[in-house]
């Protein structure tokens, strides 16, 4: 009889099994039973069972697929490059906290996702999960993130999609508390490499309500703003994702700076086809392919966002607890002041 004690279950956790076989040869120990119990690790006894502790971890077939493949030389390239964007995007201040997501299609129904509660600057190829596509985590010893739901609509209404990246960039931010979709025909960069930017309104991070509103998104939009939330990209592959989110923070950002500056500028209509042209060459997808010119400027971009007062008008900074006054009620403080002001004087 082998004792099988909680330091052996617990490097027997780390290997990502999800079931864990023994037999009348071996005995587990209290602590190792706690050990699987916490990890979600399936304990079955099958006195037929032949297989001595030592070869035990992954005695269940699918189990040892899923071993084979989260740890193949196609699965480690992926986690590094999820690790690598994991820190641009915190290097440029795309996620606050553990905010944000990444995940890649590694297999038909498998996916390499980032673990929940983790900062994604920090995070190492060892941290990462792997999921199917409805969530259930088949290995990796970290708990994945509960935003994966969101991303397996997307994999599963577009099967384009190679890798979906989540963030929290504060410019596409600042679009996705007002439910603002950024207008089209301002820079040719947005409009070829990422297309119409779409908003979906809000619901609950992670929720199936949240899913449910990316679904029929994704195979027409790239990058899509979340209502009072964030921002989600797909891409065909990690690095590709990320930078479809890239993209759309900078574009984002542009418009709000260009709001303060007089003038209307766009991209002319017949141009446009041009850059659909060259991205339909680069073989990537656009919903706009089919439209006329006039169709694809039907509004002016400035009209868009600002409606007929265009950007640069000034706006009156809005604050509950002063609102704004009326030009008879400045007139009557002015007159006030400047009467208090020679009142001292003539003192
Ligand atoms: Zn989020």
């Amino acid at each position: 009889m082998k004792l099988f004690a909680q330091k052996e279950a617990e490097a027997f956790v780390k290997t990502g099994a999800v079931e864990f076989r023994y037999n009348r040869d071996i005995r587990l120990t209290p602590g190792a039973k706690d050990v699987f119990s916490e990890a979600g690790v399936k304990v079955v006894f099958d006195a037929e069972s032949a297989a001595p502790a030592a070869s035990i971890p992954c005695s269940n077939a699918t189990a040892s697929d899923d071993q084979k493949l989260f740890n193949s030389p196609e699965a480690e390239r992926i986690k590094k490059e999820i690790c690598d964007i994991g820190r641009r995007i915190w290097m440029r201040e795309y996620c606050d906290g553990n905010g944000g997501n990444i995940s890649a299609r590694l297999g038909p129904d498998r996916f390499i996702v980032t673990p929940t509660g983790v900062s994604k600057g920090f995070i190492t190829p060892d941290m990462l999960c792997m999921v199917d596509i409805k969530g259930t985590q088949v290995a990796g010893s970290w708990k994945r993130s509960s935003e994966f739901t969101t991303h397996a609509a997307i994999y599963e209404t577009t099967p384009d999609a190679a890798s979906v990246c989540h963030a929290h960039p504060v410019h596409a931010g600042a679009f996705a508390i007002k439910e603002l979709q950024p207008p089209a025909r301002l820079i040719p960069e947005l409009e070829v490499f990422v297309g119409q930017v779409a908003v979906a309104g809000y619901q609950t991070p992670g929720s199936p309500e949240i899913a449910e509103s990316i679904r029929p998104l994704a195979p027409h939009h790239q990058s899509i703003i979340m209502g009072c939330h964030g921002v989600i990209c797909w891409g065909k592959s990690v690095e590709d994702a990320y930078f479809k989110m890239e993209i759309t923070d900078a574009y984002c950002r542009t418009i709000i700076l260009a709001q303060s500056l007089p003038g209307s500028a766009s991209i002319p209509c017949e141009k446009m086809d041009d850059l659909l042209n060259i991205k339909k060459s680069m073989g990537l997808p656009d919903n706009r392919y089919e439209l006329k010119n006039a169709e694809l400027c039907e509004v002016d971009p400035w009209t868009e966002m600002c409606g007929s007062r265009g950007c640069s008008t000034p706006v009156t900074p809005c604050n509950p607890m002063n609102p704004p006054q009326s030009d008879a009620d400045l007139e009557s403080l002015v007159q006030k002041l400047t009467d208090e002001i020679m009142a001292n004087l003539n003192k």
